[in-house]
């Protein structure tokens, strides 16, 4: 087995935003703690057997600030010696809450997609016509620093921000890393948003605009997702990305991860491209 050490649990389809070609919808209620302790232990298994001493848990969502026992799930991880790791669009974030992960957390990766109110309310990427502000973000950057954490920004370049420029929020925010999807197409989960696809050239062209932050950018075109992001959903079910569906391949309720991930057809080349140049943290 090759050294797959980030897993990304899923732990609730909640969303404070309703973005337009979200990939992160998956069916099924939250866990309860004691159910997201389980999948914890079975991915803590799954990490020794493979003598996998630099295991992470990345928690994404929906929107993982939202899943009320996250905080204590992110220390029950810490107790099994996992680095732990979030993915948040950063609405509900506070200083406070950020000082509280000091030490537990390695990296918040916060997903910014526009800084233009008007296409963050084309992309749905708001509530109630509010999304975060450069100020709040700035402030939300600024205590990451602190807590000696490592920030990442994730944008999605679609038809609605390809002519942004983010510079400015990069010089602003001091990402560790920034990391640019092309926006893709998952069956069933968001195909209403074909209207929105860009070319490979057009997000290469993106990220030339960007080339000033080469050395911190890992660039995601389409496709660079299929059989390398090891996911569990709200369910608990493994799932991968595989020719354009969401493939489950077990339920970690009921399997071992060890087991389930012996015949998923995972490409460790492109694991390897994404997370060499994001860094062992
Ligand atoms: S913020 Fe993330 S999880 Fe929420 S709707 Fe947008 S893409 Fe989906």
């Amino acid at each position: 087995m090759k050294k797959f050490n980030v897993i990304n649990y899923h732990i609730t389809n909640k969303c404070n935003y309703h973005c337009t070609y979200c990939f992160g919808k998956f069916k099924g209620q939250d866990p309860s703690i004691d159910e997201a302790k389980k999948i914890i232990n079975n991915i803590a298994s799954y990490f020794r057997k493979n003598k996998i001493n630099d295991g992470r848990i990345n928690f994404a969502g929906g929107e993982p600030t939202l899943y009320k026992h996250l905080d204590e799930l992110i220390d029950y991880s810490n107790s099994l010696g996992i680095t732990t790791s979030i993915i948040t669009n950063g609405y509900l974030l506070t200083p406070e809450r950020i000082r509280s992960w000091k030490g537990k957390i390695s990296i918040i990766g916060i997903s910014v997609d526009s800084l233009s109110s008007d296409s963050n309310n084309k992309i749905g990427r708001c509530y109630l016509n509010n999304s975060i502000s450069l100020t709040q973000l700035k402030e939300l950057s600024n205590s990451i620093h602190e807590c000696n954490i490592d920030l990442k920004i994730n944008t999605v370049v679609s038809k609605l921000n390809i002519n942004e420029n983010f510079s400015e929020l990069y010089r602003a925010l001091k990402p560790k890393k920034i990391k640019l999807f092309q926006m893709h197409l998952i069956d069933g989960i968001n195909n209403k948003s074909k209207k929105y696809e860009i070319t490979k050239k057009e997000f290469d062209e993106f990220c030339k605009k960007h080339q000033e932050f080469e050395s911190i950018i890992i660039a995601e075109p389409c496709g660079s997702m299929e059989n390398s992001y090891l996911m569990i959903n709200p369910e608990g079910e493994f799932q991968l990305n595989n020719n354009g569906n969401y493939k489950t391949f077990g339920n970690l309720n009921t399997n071992s991860l060890y087991e389930i991930l012996k015949n998923v057809p995972l490409d460790s080349n492109k694991f390897n491209l994404r997370y060499l140049k994001e860094g062992s943290r």
